[in-house]
This record gives C-alpha cells, structure tokens and sequence, in this order.
C-alpha cells in the first residue's frame, strides 16, 4: 500500500485544537492529557507546587501518574497511564547530550512503577508545540495515531488501520506521511512499538530522530519494564509529533551565551580527549565490551562467567568495522558524543523480514553483552539481526538477552528440553532455535509466548510445572522486583550489587554504576564509603532524568586533569556544567548541592509509591544468588583460586580439603550477610528505617512531606 492509500483509511476520532505556550526558561507549564478511550484531549497546567517539587521529567511523570492511579491499578487498567517528559534542560542544542524523555507508567513486569529514558526528538518537540509532558490515559477500541501539530497548533486522534505495526515500516511510514517534503522529514518526531509487544510483557517504545545525512529515519528506545507493551495495550500504533524547525533558542533560557561556552569547553575535550580515552564517536558504548571482558564483569552463560576465550569476536574492533564511520551519529541535535551508532544496508537473513535490507541501529554495549556474551552467541551477525528484530518488533534488547539466557542454562541443566519448549533446541550460542525463538513472541506463539513474559514469570511457570527445584531457579533467574539484570557482572562488586537491586525500578545501571570504583580501583573499601556511594550516584544520576539530560557526556569523556582532582568519580568540572547549564536555563539559583537535593525528593517519592502499591520494603531488595555469587560448582570452580582465597582471608575457613559445595555454602552465608550490612548501612545514609523505609522526619527534612506521602509511610515507622 502506499502512503496515500494508508492514510485514506485513517478515520478521525477527535480534533482538539489549543493556543499556542511558547516556552519560558526551559517550560510552558502546560501538559497534553489525552484519553484515548474516551477521546477527552485538554491542557492542564503545571501546579508550581509541582514545578518546585518534581522539576520535570521523571518528576513530572511520577506525580501525574501517583494522581491519576489508585493503590490497586494495574499496569492494564484503562486508567494507567503513559507519560512522556523530556525537562527543562530538554531541547537545547548548545551542549551535548540534551534531548532526552522519561517515559513512566506501571510496568506489566513489575506491577510497580517504571521509569525509563530515551533520547530521540518526540520528548523535546512536544515542548516546542507548548507542552512539558504529555499524559496518555484510557484505551483504545481499535488502533489509534496521536498527531500532535506543533505547527498550526492542534492534535488529532485517528483510528489507523492500515499502517505497519513494526517499528521501523511504521516509523518510515509516519515521517514520509507527515512530513510535506525531503526538508521536513527532520521536523517530525514519531514514537511506536512494535508486534511483540502486543504478545509480550517485555515491550518497549522507539523513538525516532531524523538522519539528515543518511536519509533515514532512526532509532533509540525507551527499553526497559515493558512500557511499549501498555502502549499496545492501550492500541496506541503510534505518536507523531511535528513543528517548524529547531533553532537557536527555543527554550527560550535566561543566559544562552553561558551554555554555548560550556558548550564549546565540552566539544574541544570531545575533540581533543575522545580518541584516546572511550571512543564514542567512532564506537560508541560498545567500546566497553573488552573493558568488561579484561576485568571479568562480562555476563556470559547466564552471568555464570564474567570472560569469554571467544570475546573478541564480539569486541569493539568488529564493532568498529560494522558501524558506518564519520556520520554524526547523534540522537538529538547538538550533542558531539555522537554515539548513537549504526549498521548501514545490513541484508535480513530470517524472519518477515528476510532478504530486506535495513539500517540496524546499534548494536550498544548492553545489547552486545546481553544478546551476545550472556547467551554465548560469539558470532557479530546474530547480534545484529537480533538487535535490529528487537527494535522493530518493540521489545528490550537488555531484557531479551537476560531472558534468553535464563532460558538456555535451564535448557543445559534439564530444566527445560525439546519436549517443553516446542522443538527449539535453546542451548547456549545455538542460533537458528535463539532467531525463531525470537519470532514466536513477535507472533504470539509457542515457547516465544512463554519467552515473552520475562525472567520472574518463567521462574514461576517452571516451578509450577515441576520442571526444576523452586530454590535453584530462585538463584539463577536474573531479575530483581521483577525486572531482568542489565549486563554487568556484579558478584565481585558489592557496591553494584546495590546499585542494582536497591533500585526503584529494578536492576538497571542508570542508578548507580560502581563496579570500577569499588572493584577494580578499589575507592570505596568500607560500608559506609559504599553506602555513601549508593547514596550520592543514585541521586544525582536521577537528575539527569528530571531536567532532560542524557547520562553519557558526564562522564564518558573526562577532563584531561579529572584524576587531580577532588573527587575523580564525580567529573567535578562536568557537575560544574551542569549547574551551570541548569541555571542558565531556569534562572533558578542552584548548585550542587541543590542538584542532589532535587533529586533526593523525587527518589523518595518513588520510594513511596512503591510502597503504596505494597513494593518498596526491604524485601524487594532482596538479590537473585547469581547477582553476588556462584551458584553451581562449574561457577566456583572457574574461579577457585579466587573464592578459596577471599574464603581463608575474609571467613577464616580453611577450604583445603573442602568440597565444591560445603566451600559455596560458605561462601554464600558470608556474601550474602555482606549484602544484609551493605543494606542497612545504604538504608541508613538514605534516611530510611530498616525495612527500607523512608521515616518521616527523614521525608519533611528533604521537603517530601505531602501528607498523602506522610499517609502512606505512617504505618511502617
Ligand atoms: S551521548 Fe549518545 S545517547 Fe547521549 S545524547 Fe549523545 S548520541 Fe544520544
């Protein structure tokens, strides 16, 4: 079909038309609500008791999504809801790394709260059409297409039948419709998922950025607790979102003229600094991967083993030489990072997608590890099209690798066999079952269907079957509140144990990242240095996701004379931009102190939504076994010089003599008090009790005293 048949079948639903908010030092203080149910689109405006509190972003999509749902909402209750903010950072083009969203929603794989950021254009042209978030509530009786017209100011909500479910035929498809020629096609921001979702709990949302150079429309997701799976739920095909242009000023900041310096200071040490320290212009953060497999922090089998003798078939060189070079690879307008990088005219070899030749955007360094290494897949072109098959059928690369690999230790251990699985022999690195498997859940079917519903509801369907000891499974599935590890070993980092799961949302390093400062450099050798850690790098990596800001320029390039300073794992001069960019956007007095503390109401909020949605207790922050140390005796034996070791040096037990299974028990009684002391000391330094709840003197003194929070903590004192 083509564009102007598939558009003829559009039916519309409702037009809403609005007076245009320009922005005013970084916001317009309105958000778009629309239920797609009901097709109610209005405006709302942003309380300034919400300004001052929740700042943006993530902030604004906690507290819209805490008001709009009951203790009780599920993730597939008409009345949960999607929000979508970028912040006021969000838009500006003079620094790198600011165009990122936050998507928040109640996860089907959590039941709790989900947070995850994406970069892309959608986030930022909603506020230059006049909106800081946007809020999608209700659900859909057929397949609808939100376009939001930041141009003559209007939205519509259309039912749309004929367009493509997948990612990237959708995405071409919205950008060549809504765009009026070549030029424009920049101007157009779209986000969707994909069929697997639909199938899935795993789902997640692309959005897109226009490639000038390439011609093409890209990719970069929002991946992470299955948002992309409420989105279809809801029958939402798609976002569209498009305005003039973007230029200059369009945040319309207090000081520009300080931003473009910081600006500038950032592009020369990209310049001058990049090459020879992470590469990300020319690779991106797959330049990680033999980082990872030096120290032995590379998840393979199932995060059984942290190295691989065949890892660099997989590593950054073979990157290098599959991603086109040269092309400013970045995924909003500005940023000279530039690591978004992709794969050109790669030939599909499986799948409906077979013999076309498509842009593969990635692979990343968590989706080279995790649908690599930790399946044991060593060859880059299974990488790839898995890669590029997640993207279009909208489920998380991270997630399906965890998955895949939790599937295919069972399969090599008899838990799983052909019989259970459907004829899909899913051992580790065996390609052809892994690709179909893959195309199952994209199709509804088989053991893909099982496949789909991630690590913690397969741990329960294969106890509840009788298909392996309840206990075993508990240590080897990789999931903590319901959410799959991302792909970093953590068994040797007690810190990273924490940065993983005393999460809000669950294992994912956007919180904390403390495997080089705790294990390899060795900077934070007592609780309480690691639990100021996992106080200080959680809070402020929350920030980024209030104001707008992508993570990677704070400290994928460092300054030449970072190590000389203070305290290196901060990149003080970066938190210096920071601050710096903040208040010359907002006009906010600020400093970094006022950073953390920005944060550190949100991050309880979260805390406390958690709870009232019955999460948020020490117990949720309880680790899978495979997270602190080896389960089986094939893991300890690997590295029995080590554990024998820490056993005589830290236990005082003498492992001569011992057996494989009475040294683990040791081992493991003592790493997991280490992880009970760790929690107490991080509760602690948090200012929550020792059930990991935030007390109320605690919530008034950080100024998160709103007595529905105060309501919900009050019986856990
Ligand atoms: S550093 Fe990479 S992910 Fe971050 S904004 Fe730039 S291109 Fe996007």
């Amino acid at each position: 079909m083509d564009i102007a048949s598939i558009k003829a079948e559009h039916k519309l639903i409702r037009e809403w038309k609005y007076k245009w908010t320009p922005l005013d030092k970084g916001y317009t203080d309105k958000i778009l609500y629309i239920n797609v149910g009901s097709a109610d689109i209005r405006e709302k405006d942003v309380p300034p008791v919400m300004k001052e509190k929740f700042i943006g972003g993530k902030g604004y999509g906690l507290r819209l999504l805490w008001d709009a749902t009951k203790p009780d909402t599920r993730w597939d209750d008409p009345e949960n809801e999607i929000i979508i903010s970028s912040g006021p950072v969000g838009g500006i083009t003079q620094y790198s790394g600011t165009g990122k969203s936050l998507v928040v929603s109640i996860s089907p794989q959590t039941d709790s709260v989900m947070d995850s950021n994406v970069g892309g254009f959608f986030g930022p042209f909603l506020k230059f059409s006049g909106f800081d978030a946007l809020e999608l509530q209700g659900k859909a009786v057929n397949d609808v297409i939100i376009f939001i017209d930041g141009i003559n100011h209007r939205v519509e909500l259309f039912e749309a039948p004929a367009e493509a479910v997948d990612s990237h035929v959708l995405a071409e498809q919205l950008t060549e419709m809504f765009a009026d020629n070549e030029n424009e096609k920049k101007n157009i921001g779209v986000v969707s998922s994909g069929s697997a979702a639909e199938h899935s709990l795993i789902g997640m949302l692309n959005f897109t950025f226009y490639d000038p150079k390439r011609k093409k429309v890209r990719m970069k997701q929002a991946g992470r607790g299955g948002i992309g799976t409420v989105f279809r739920n809801k029958k939402i095909k798609a976002l569209v979102c498009k305005i003039p242009g973007v230029k200059g000023n369009l945040n319309n900041v207090v000081d520009l003229e300080a931003i473009m310096e910081r600006g500038r200071r950032f592009n020369r040490e990209m310049r001058e600094l990049d090459d020879k320290q992470c590469r990300m212009r020319k690779v991106g953060t797959a330049h990680l991967m033999e980082i990872m497999d030096d120290h032995d922090l590379l998840p393979t089998h199932n995060y059984k083993f942290g190295s691989h003798k065949d890892a660099p078939r997989i590593d950054s060189a073979v990157w290098t030489s599959f991603f086109t070079q040269g092309i400013p690879d970045g995924c909003w307008i500005g940023c000279n990072m530039s690591c978004s990088k992709a794969i050109d005219d790669y030939i599909i070899t499986t799948g409906p997608y077979k013999g076309q030749k498509v842009i593969v955007d990635g692979p990343e360094y968590e989706t080279a590890a995790g649908l690599g290494s930790n399946g044991g897949f060593f060859d880059p072109r299974y990488i790839i099209e898995t890669n590029f098959y997640c993207d279009t059928y909208g489920i998380c690369t991270i997630t399906w690798g965890t998955c895949i690999a939790f599937i295919q230790e069972c399969y090599s251990c008899g838990i799983l066999n052909k019989e259970r699985t459907g004829g899909l022999e899913l051992t580790f690195g065996n390609i052809p079952p892994a690709l179909e498997l893959l195309h199952q859940a994209a199709r509804g079917e088989g053991f893909g269907k099982i496949a789909g519903q991630g690590v913690r509801r397969m741990k329960k369907i294969f106890a509840e079957n009788g298909w392996g000891d309840p206990a075993f499974l508990r240590d080897i599935a990789m999931e903590n509140k319901g959410l799959e590890y991302s792909q970093y070993m953590s068994k040797e980092s007690l810190a990273q144990q924490g940065g993983y799961a005393m999460t809000n949302k669950g294992p994912q390093h956007d919180e904390a990242w403390l495997i080089f400062m705790d294990m390899v450099n060795n900077q934070i050798p007592t609780f309480e240095n690691k639990a100021e850690a996992l106080h200080y790098f959680p809070m402020f990596r929350t920030w980024f996701g209030l104001v707008g800001l992508c993570k990677l320029p704070w400290n994928d390039v460092e300054p030449e004379n970072n190590a000389q300073t203070d305290e290196p794992a901060k990149v003080p001069e970066h938190v210096d931009n920071y601050v710096t960019i903040y208040k010359a956007v907002t006009g906010r007095p600020f400093d970094k102190q006022r950073l953390v503390e920005d944060s550190e109401r949100v991050y309880n909020f979260q805390r406390v939504f958690n709870l009232r949605r019955g999460y948020g207790k020490r117990k949720d922050d309880d680790q899978p076994y495979r997270a602190c140390g080896p389960v089986t005796a094939e893991e300890y034996e690997s590295r029995a010089e080590r554990y024998d070791k820490q056993l005589k040096e830290l236990t005082g037990y003498d492992p001569e003599g011992k057996s494989t299974e009475e040294k683990i028990k040791v081992l493991r009684k003592y790493r997991e008090d280490q992880y009970d002391l760790l929690r107490d000391a991080v509760y602690k330094r948090r200012g929550w009790n020792r059930n990991g709840i935030p007390t109320i003197e605690h919530l008034r003194k950080i100024g998160m005293d709103f007595p529905e929070v105060i309501d919900v903590v009050k019986n856990y004192q």
